[in-house]
């Protein structure tokens, strides 16, 4: 059970934005989730070393999912981890895209569907 308190640090410290696509808290319309990277099912704990902020279609798309196929290599790649990984080293951002730079970065773009048309309107009305 997550409580009020861990909410809150979780969304602090994630400045309020979704932490795999960016997208803030304050130019979405339904509320963020704090997610468990390791999913509950796979044994991952409630401790904050395991908890994200996420915007209500990453975390479903995410799902029970620990890793996804890159596109380009066709290989298994595990997730994108906002807890261990940088987001710069896996993923850059183009007039709303954003673009997987490793076999990571592209499998959790793909799973993750970030760059559905809505989304990515969203963003370049936001972030330019
Ligand atoms: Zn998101």
């Amino acid at each position: 059970m997550i409580d009020a308190a861990t909410r809150e640090f979780v969304a602090d410290r994630a400045n309020h934005r979704c932490e795999y696509c960016l997208l803030s808290r304050a130019d979405y319309c339904w509320s963020f989730h704090v997610e468990h990277i390791v999913p509950r099912q796979h044994g991952g704990s409630d401790s904050l070393g395991n908890l994200a902020y996420a915007c209500p279609r990453c975390n479903r798309y995410k799902g029970p999912n620990l890793t996804a196929i890159d596109p380009h290599t066709g290989r298994i790649e595990e997730l994108f981890h906002p807890r261990i990984n940088t987001w710069e080293d896996h993923f850059q951002i183009a007039r709303g895209t954003i673009i997987g730079i490793s076999g990571s970065g592209r499998a959790t773009v793909r799973l993750l569907q970030m760059n559905d048309e809505n989304r990515c309107e969203l963003r370049r009305e936001l972030l330019g």
